[in-house]
């Protein structure tokens, strides 16, 4: 029986089992931790080979070529089916483990007779059920022993919403003892689980990241790490300002705050979950994993005014005024509810006594705006009404920034230096962020000029 209390839960994502050469760094980095003793894997992603990650090439085989089809791509369910067999038995092939029982099983399960969202469900998880079963093929083979755990073996219990299935909270102590039994390394299989009919139901994409999370607290995990392809969490997007470093160690709350705004991270309800329980996650690299990534935590001392600069673009705003608006009560009320009734998401409203403003995601109109903005002429009534395109919102991110102005002033002070116009200012209740929105056009300036005098 095994010992959870010292547990780490690792992660590996798509890309981190990509490939044999992937599956090899991930069998190292597993050998070199005792305590790390789950491990929970993706479906292979995206790799040189395949523009397509393979859980959409098995929704596309679900769905009869529709997925693809959606994103206005031509690949027809066969090629999809062609490419997810080609590619486990490649990885099968290069691991030089004997995988013809797992190909057979593989193949009986993508001509398995269901319907409808069971049928999508089925499909879409047997790309993490099979990378489990190939990657622990592969630490047996190689001296490491372990064993494929699958969700209805260790009793991982979903709702029985088939693509957006809920972890049931009943499942956790089940989860804990079956993994405590376990004498080798456990591989679980993430993404999805089994319903109350014994169905299998996946969680929403990128949910491998969710059971991970869910296992962590089951047994108490001294840690999650979460092995991606990015070294950590940026300071700002690596792809635009090269000079970016990796941010040490950050709270729940700035990661949150940096994710909203275009930091592509992890599963947010899987940090919840860690969050809640204290357990620390930690965001590492499998192409190096010499580096120390970044830790979330629930607290940490604030040594810097600014952590992370994120920046959300394609943002729209819609700008109303009418004169005694102050004065009427409800008016803003009954604007989030003209936004509610359209299901647009609603992000900042800057305010004066005549004016306000709602900032929302530019993707989020399209289909909508025509009538939104009858809408709110109809039953508000406005002096003016104008909507705004293409803004982008920068957003310094620091715990230091509670009760100390200065990197405001730095910011607005920077933007003036380099002739950037602001387009809105805003900043947050909890003090630990302030919001900027500027010209799309110039966001890419205003962000590498505001990292050089934030973090420099
Ligand atoms: N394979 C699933 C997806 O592509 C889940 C995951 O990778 O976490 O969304």
């Amino acid at each position: 029986m095994k010992e959870m209390e010292n547990t780490v839960v690792c992660k590996f994502g798509g890309s981190s089992v990509a490939s044999a050469a992937q599956i090899r760094k991930v069998r190292k980095i597993v050998e070199t931790d005792p305590k790390r003793k789950v491990v929970v894997v993706s479906a292979p992603g995206k790799s040189e080979g395949d523009r397509e990650k393979l859980t959409d090439h098995l929704i596309n085989i679900a769905t009869n070529g529709e997925h693809f089809h959606e994103q206005r791509k031509t690949i027809t369910a066969e090629e999809s089916r062609k490419s997810v067999v080609r590619r486990f038995s490649r990885i099968v092939e290069q691991l030089e483990i004997d995988g013809s029982d797992l190909l057979a099983a593989l193949q009986r399960d993508l001509d398995k007779p269901l319907e409808g969202d069971k049928r999508t469900a089925f499909y879409a998880s047997r790309g993490e059920h099979y990378s489990a079963a190939i990657v622990a093929k592969f630490f047996e083979k190689t001296g490491l022993p372990a064993r494929t755990c699958l969700p209805e073996e260790i009793g991982l219990r979903v709702s029985s919403e088939h693509l957006d299935a809920k972890v049931l909270p009943g499942s956790h102590s089940d989860v804990a003892r079956a993994l405590g039994s376990e004498n080798g390394i456990a591989i679980v299989p993430g993404y999805y689980g089994i319903t109350a009919e014994n169905d299998v139901a996946v969680m929403s994409r990128g949910g491998s990241d969710l059971t991970a999370g869910e296992l962590a607290f089951a047994v108490d995990a001294e840690l999650y790490e979460n092995w991606t392809d990015t070294s950590g969490v940026y300071e700002v997007d690596p792809n635009l300002i090269h000079e970016a470093q990796v941010i040490p160690r950050l709270t729940f709350k700035e990661i949150r705050l940096l994710a909203s705004k275009g930091f592509n991270v992890f599963h947010f309800d899987a940090m919840l979950r860690c969050k809640n329980s204290k357990i620390p996650i930690s965001v590492r690299n499998t192409n190096r994993p010499e580096e120390l990534g970044t830790l979330i935590l629930n607290e940490r001392v604030p040594e810097e005014g600014v952590v992370g600069i994120a920046k959300a673009d394609n943002m729209a705003y819609i700008y109303l005024s009418k004169d005694g608006l102050g004065e009427e009560i409800g008016f803003v009320a009954e604007l989030l509810t003209i936004f509610r009734e359209h299901c647009i998401n609603t992000h900042h409203y800057p305010t004066d006594v005549d004016d306000i403003s709602v900032l929302i995601c530019q993707d989020d109109l399209k289909g909508h705006i025509n009538d939104l903005r009858r809408a709110i002429h109809k039953r508000l009534k406005p002096d003016v009404m104008e909507v705004h395109y293409n803004l982008s919102i920068l957003t310094p991110v620091g715990l230091g920034l509670r009760g100390n102005s200065y990197p405001l002033v730095d910011a607005l002070t920077v933007l003036g230096e380099n002739h950037i116009p602001i387009e809105m200012m805003n900043q947050a209740p909890s003090q630990v962020c302030f919001h900027i929105g500027v010209l799309q056009a110039v966001s890419d300036v205003a962000l590498r000029v505001l990292h050089e005098r934030l973090l420099l």
